[in-house]
């Protein structure tokens, strides 16, 4: 069992009154169990003798999906708080919840205030204000309860991308991957502190309610624990490691609502996978590289990065390159309307839209494709953006986005089938890949049909390492030579699998 780690918290204000309740301010992190920053607010309140109570401050929620997913956990986050004698309270904010928050641990004489970290510029400005807004005697600290390891241990600094950052994190895995402790009930079970019906309803006036719920995803922090051991048991888990990049086959794990939404704690993630371990190894080692290497690597890029959601933040390389190929002649220019509505002449992207315009949410692999083939200037990012809206469950389009992409893949050979440095028409290697031919060269097309997706990604890491340009091209013409002419490119291919069925159904272009 993992006791308290000082790490965990960095002191935003000492305050001079020790006698008050505890305050958590519930922001990221918007779960009762497995919550560091709740753990703390309850061992600090214990020690004065008082009680830790909790607060969150509601802003507009943009859609009726994401109000639905996000209210109902928040509904039940208020109800397994008050079993345990906690208080939960709502406020209801603009863009002040700093400034509210202090007014109300004003209000209730609170000696202290914990805040969980979000490494985006709204959160950081929020905290901000509510220490600038505390009166003296109200101390305030801030508590990463979102990273198995904290973002400040795990580096002081902006990493390079994962090479960088990994050895960092797993170093400290040890220290920090440890069992929770379980929340202490701190007195008997109060009535709900909270009138939710008020609420619901002023919140759906402000909501776009063409962006619909979704049906095959359960709210909440007691669903996201089935949905984590159905993912261990259902054969996902197993597949993990080498279907992960396969949008055809049912290998990921659909947590990302939830971890986004805090109903699910990345360590309580991490440690039940873990598990598994002498079952999957090598699925488990892939799952805690996405889950926790390359996600903490996305807050370690906005914390370090104020850039972080726009192009200043990029790599120069990559900034250099799309400077240099802004002018380039393009296949297709689409407007925001083609995009929107699936019209693309691209299958790929047509299928990832769809997706997470009905499922809200996209592939791993396809959002990869996807970014990389919007990213280089502002109109189209904007477009992209836009589909965003129907996005449920991620904290922000920017936590992962264009330039901390860019800079995590590190520069790539410039290649012919390629715009530039970058890669901003992955797309059409893509469309390759699902057909076996996007080797160009480096091996024989024949062999690597198996789990091509994943295949590319590993010539792509081989053709960094070594630099072999020249040879991609000359491949990539003479493959597709053999490919056409075995009269392969005519193919109807249809490549579905439960629960994707029309999505990935695409018909093969040449
Ligand atoms: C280009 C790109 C942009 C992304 N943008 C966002 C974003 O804006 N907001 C967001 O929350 N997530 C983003 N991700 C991460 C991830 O793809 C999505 O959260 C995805 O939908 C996770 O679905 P899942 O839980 O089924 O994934 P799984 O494949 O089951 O992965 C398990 C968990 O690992 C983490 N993870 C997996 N892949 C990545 C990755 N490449 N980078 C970082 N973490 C990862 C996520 O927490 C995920 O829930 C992005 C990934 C890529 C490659």
């Amino acid at each position: 069992m993992a006791a308290w780690d000082a790490t965990r918290e960095r002191s935003l204000k000492a305050g001079s009154n020790n006698k008050g309740d505890v305050l958590y301010w519930m922001a990221r992190d918007q779960r009762a169990a497995d919550n560091w920053a709740l753990l703390r607010a309850a061992a600090l309140a214990k020690e004065n003798g008082s009680k830790a109570r909790v607060v969150f401050a509601l802003g507009t929620i943009t859609t009726e999906r994401r109000l639905d997913f996000q209210l109902k956990g928040l509904v039940e986050t208020g109800r397994d708080l008050n079993a345990k004698g906690f208080a939960f309270d709502l406020i209801e904010v603009a863009d002040d919840a700093g400034a509210a928050v202090a007014a109300f641990a004003t209000a209730h004489e609170v000696s202290h205030v914990v805040c969980d970290f979000s490494p985006l510029r709204e959160a950081k400005q929020g905290t901000k204000d509510l220490v600038d807004a505390l009166p003296d005697n109200i101390g305030a600290s801030l508590v990463d309860a979102h990273n198995v390891v904290p973002v400040w241990a795990a580096s002081p600094k902006q990493e390079v991308g994962a090479r960088t950052l990994r050895k960092k994190i797993t170093d400290q895995l040890p220290r920090y991957l440890k069992e929770l402790p379980e929340l202490e009930a701190q007195g008997p079970p109060l009535q709900p502190t909270v009138d939710w019906r008020p609420v619901i309803k002023a919140a759906r006036q402000k909501t776009d309610r063409s962006v619909t719920p979704v049906d095959w995803l359960t709210p909440g922090s007691k669903a996201s624990l089935d949905a984590l051991e159905a993912f261990c048991g259902d054969g996902r888990l197993k597949r993990f490691a080498k279907h992960r990049n396969d949008p055809n086959v049912e290998a990921a794990s659909h947590l990302s609502p939830y971890l986004n939404f805090g109903q699910l704690s990345c360590q309580r993630a991490a440690l039940r996978v873990r598990e598994e371990r002498s079952k999957h190894s090598e699925s488990v080692a892939s799952f805690l590289e996405e889950q926790i290497v390359r996600r903490e690597l996305s807050d370690n890029f906005c914390h370090y990065q104020p850039h972080y959601d726009s192009l200043a933040g990029a790599a120069p390389w990559a900034r250099d390159s799309l400077e240099l190929h802004a002018n380039d002649t393009r296949e297709h220019v689409y407007g925001r309307d083609a995009l929107e509505q699936a019209e693309a002449a691209e299958d790929v992207w047509n299928a990832a839209q769809r997706q997470l315009v009905r499922q809200g949410k996209m592939h791993g692999f396809m959002r990869t494709s996807v970014w990389k083939a919007t990213g280089a200037d502002g109109t189209r990012r904007k477009t992209l953006m836009s589909t965003q809206a129907h996005v449920l469950g991620e904290e922000d389009s920017r936590v992962d986005g264009v330039a901390g992409r860019g800079a995590g893949d590190g520069a790539v050979p410039e290649r012919q089938v390629l715009v530039g440095w970058v890669r901003p028409e992955r797309l059409r290697g893509l469309r390759l890949e699902r057909h076996g031919h996007a080797r160009h060269g480096l091996e024989g097309a024949r062999g690597l049909r198996q789990g091509p997706l994943h295949e590319l990604q590993r010539v792509q890491a081989q053709v960094r390492r070594r630099g072999l340009r020249g040879r991609l091209a000359e491949g990539a013409a003479e493959v597709h030579g053999r490919l056409r002419a075995a009269g392969e490119e005519a193919e109807e291919v249809s490549v579905c699998a439960p629960p994707l069925p029309e999505v990935y159904a695409c018909k093969t272009e040449t």
